[in-house]
């Protein structure tokens, strides 16, 4: 039976990006990844601490050419409510960066990770699915669906919401679902759009407009289902013009490129996020609706945490409490952007004034405090970031 240092379970974004770290990292990987069959036509703004780790991992000359920068942000309250709130802007200048991040098209994130794993020699990718998981004391034996035997002494599951390995491992889940779905779709436009990103609160959900190289954007457009499906049936035309008026016109003429894609909004997150000799990363983990450009950015930084202490010893066999110590360093970072997301939906859905009242002051004072605003930014990219700012500064006064 082959053996492995590290078994990464799961082709999607998260586990092509964990199985490079780690074999890059100095951990020999079995990669268990059946071939991703949709075209996904989605985009991923991914923030500055995840183009880094892209950097690191040789990947983003080639991801580049294919991106937009999020040099501007700004949230406008469309909806037509009594209390609305100001028109928000965060600045990527105003925090010293050039751009908040990039958003990039999914297919340009595959193609890229899948030409550098296939070139990778510390790893060897296997095109099967795990059907069986034995978790023992001294190592991990997997069973694939060609009934192939494999052993590791450590699991990374990157096997999606309905993980095998999580369940395997009797880890538990929290489930909850909202009355939304997301409708994705690129377009192209008239006017440049500046590398400004625009979030319209409406009524039902957020509609964002984030940009892609040349006059070209991407949407994400959070309805109620049966809204989606109507939205769905008519003809692109009419459609662009929906867009449009939506937006103002703030973007000239919108022309759709293909039908819309749909995904049904909803929220899980795992009791424990790693146990023995076992990680969950990416949406095994953690999964919310995508509002906020959090969810693969929350998911490199599993990875980032793991493969830094995966690799701190690579001459040393891995503990059989890693997934332990994984479990207690990525609660709170975890907990925070689930909820955070989960508050900031509802608040939105939400027809209850005084919630409405919160939303609306919440943004007000972000519109109206530069330092409030900040703060808020530098933690968007990077967890710790603002406070670690927010300290320096306070060290700098108190020296003068
Ligand atoms: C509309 C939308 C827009 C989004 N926009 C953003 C954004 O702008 N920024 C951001 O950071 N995030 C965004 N996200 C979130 C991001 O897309 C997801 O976090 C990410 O795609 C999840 O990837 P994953 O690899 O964890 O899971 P998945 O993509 O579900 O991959 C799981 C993989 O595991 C495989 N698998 C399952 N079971 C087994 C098994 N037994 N053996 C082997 N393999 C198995 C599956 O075949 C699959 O390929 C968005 C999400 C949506 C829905």
């Amino acid at each position: 039976m082959q053996h492995f240092e590290v078994a990464v379970i799961g082709g999607g974004l998260t586990g092509s990006v964990a199985a490079l770290a780690l074999a890059r990292a100095g951990r020999k990987v079995a990669f268990i990844a059946p071939a991703v069959e949709d075209a996904d036509r989605r985009t991923t703004a991914l923030m500055d601490q995840s183009i880094r780790l892209l950097e690191r991992l040789g990947l983003w000359d080639t991801i580049e050419p294919s991106a937009a920068p999020l040099s501007v942000m700004q949230i406008i309250d469309g909806t037509k409510r009594l209390l609305r709130a100001p028109t928000t802007q965060f600045r990527a200048l105003d925090v010293g960066l050039p751009a908040f991040g990039y958003n990039i098209p999914n297919t340009a994130l595959h193609g890229t990770l899948d030409a550098a794993v296939a070139a990778e020699p510390n790893l060897v990718q296997m095109h099967d699915r795990v059907e069986l998981f034995d978790f023992g004391p001294e190592r991990v034996t997997l069973t694939l669906s060609n009934g192939e035997p494999l052993s590791a002494d450590f699991v990374v599951a990157a096997d999606g919401r309905n993980s095998a390995a999580r369940e395997a491992a009797s880890i538990g889940t929290r489930r909850w679902s909202y009355p939304q779905t997301a409708l994705v779709l690129n377009f192209a436009h008239t006017a440049p759009h500046g590398n400004v990103s625009t979030e319209f609160h409406t009524e039902t959900g957020p509609f964002t407009q984030v940009p892609l190289p040349g006059s070209r954007s991407s949407l994400v457009w959070v309805v109620r289902p049966e809204e989606a499906e109507r939205l769905c049936a008519l003809p692109l035309e009419e459609l662009s013009t929906i867009v449009e008026t939506r937006m103002q016109s703030m973007l000239g003429k919108v022309t759709i490129d293909a039908a819309p894609q749909t995904w049904p909004l909803s929220s899980l997150m795992a009791e424990r996020f790693g146990k023995g000799r076992l990680a969950l990363v990416g949406e095994a983990a953690h999964a919310f609706p995508p509002i906020g450009a959090q969810g693969l950015n929350l998911s490199l930084r599993d990875i980032i945490d793991l493969s830094q202490s995966l690799s701190a010893h690579p001459e040393r066999p891995i503990s059989a409490d890693a997934g332990d110590r994984f479990n207690s360093r990525r609660r709170p970072d975890i907990m925070t952007r689930t909820f955070g997301v989960d508050l900031l939906n509802r608040s939105l859905l939400s027809d209850f004034l005084p919630v409405q009242m919160a939303r609306a002051a919440g943004l007000h004072l972000l519109a109206s405090a530069p330092p409030l605003r900040n703060l808020v930014m530098q933690e968007g990219i990077e967890p710790g970031r603002g406070l670690r700012s927010l300290f320096d500064t306070l060290r700098q006064e108190m020296r003068r």
